[in-house]
């Protein structure tokens, strides 16, 4: 397998259908990567499929809501099964946003966020280990976001997540290292997917954004998922445990 190519690799990627998710399926499988990918909707699942199928993609996929422990574990017996019980990528990128001032948050609210963005990543990690540790060289790329980084009126659990999940990354690095697995996080800021489309179709929102944003618009998926593939890859074998923003500049923005 040649440097700036994922041929013999096999990779889960949660959250494959749409977005961020579906554009990091599409890099690793067009770098020969076999894939499998995850979604709660066997319909838009089942279509996707059979996209990358007509384009020669090794893609295959599970029904399944990430919020819930045992479909975690469910997912990844599935995953043992197709790739003989090892894995060299895991990319973390379910996540989902509810956004409100952070006194009006419900009890429930805060539960299904935590679930979906952190615990999902935290457990998927987990029990992904044996299979990341017997492929000989893992990686563990976490889909963050910059609301992890830096303070954005967004929504405050969110956020929470985010900060938790770029610790989280420093931890896995640092532990999981004797075994040949790094942990990055990739930290985007608005970028065109299903999770933004409606906030960005209010063009006075878009502007606010746009006008914090040093490079004057906002992202594509596969400006993200072109980094994700690059933290798989062993041009990038000395990378651990790092948060890296992908943003046009914002996080850099003092006050230009
Ligand atoms: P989208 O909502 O467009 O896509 C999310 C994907 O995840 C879909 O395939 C969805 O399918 C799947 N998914 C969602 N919840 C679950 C679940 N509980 N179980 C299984 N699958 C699930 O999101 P984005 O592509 O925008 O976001 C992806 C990641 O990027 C998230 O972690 C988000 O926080 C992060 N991010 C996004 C930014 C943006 O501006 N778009 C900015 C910063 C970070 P289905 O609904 O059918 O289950």
């Amino acid at each position: 397998s040649g440097r700036w190519a994922l041929h013999g690799k096999t990779a889960l990627v949660t959250g494959g259908t749409r977005g961020i998710g579906r554009a990091v399926v599409e890099e690793l499988a067009a770098l020969g990567a076999a894939v499998h990918t995850c979604s709660r909707k066997a319909e838009e699942l089942g279509e996707r499929i059979k996209e990358w199928e007509a384009r020669g993609f090794r893609v295959t996929g599970s029904v399944c809501d990430l919020s819930e422990r045992d479909q975690r574990e469910r997912l990844l017996r599935e995953v043992g099964n197709r790739f003989g019980g090892k894995l060299n990528i895991l990319v973390n990128n379910v996540g989902t946003n509810i956004r409100k001032p952070t006194t009006e948050f419900t009890a429930e609210e805060y539960s299904f966020v935590m679930a979906t963005n952190l615990e999902s990543a935290y457990h998927l990690c987990q029990i992904a280990h044996p299979l990341l540790k017997l492929s000989g060289s893992g990686s563990i790329i976490f889909i963050s976001s910059v609301c992890g980084m830096v303070g954005v009126f967004s929504g405050t659990i969110y956020a929470m997540t985010k900060g938790a999940i770029n610790q989280l990354t420093k931890n896995i690095a640092c532990e999981w290292a004797k075994d040949n697995i790094r942990a990055n996080s990739v930290a985007p800021w608005y970028i065109t997917t299903s999770l933004t489309e409606r906030l960005l179709a209010n063009k006075d929102f878009e502007e606010q954004v746009v006008s914090r944003t040093p490079l004057g618009r906002v992202g594509e998926p596969e400006e993200i998922s072109a980094l994700v593939a690059f933290l798989c890859m062993p041009g990038s074998t000395y990378i651990t445990g790092q948060t890296i923003a992908v943003d046009g500049g914002m996080t850099v923005n003092g006050f230009y």
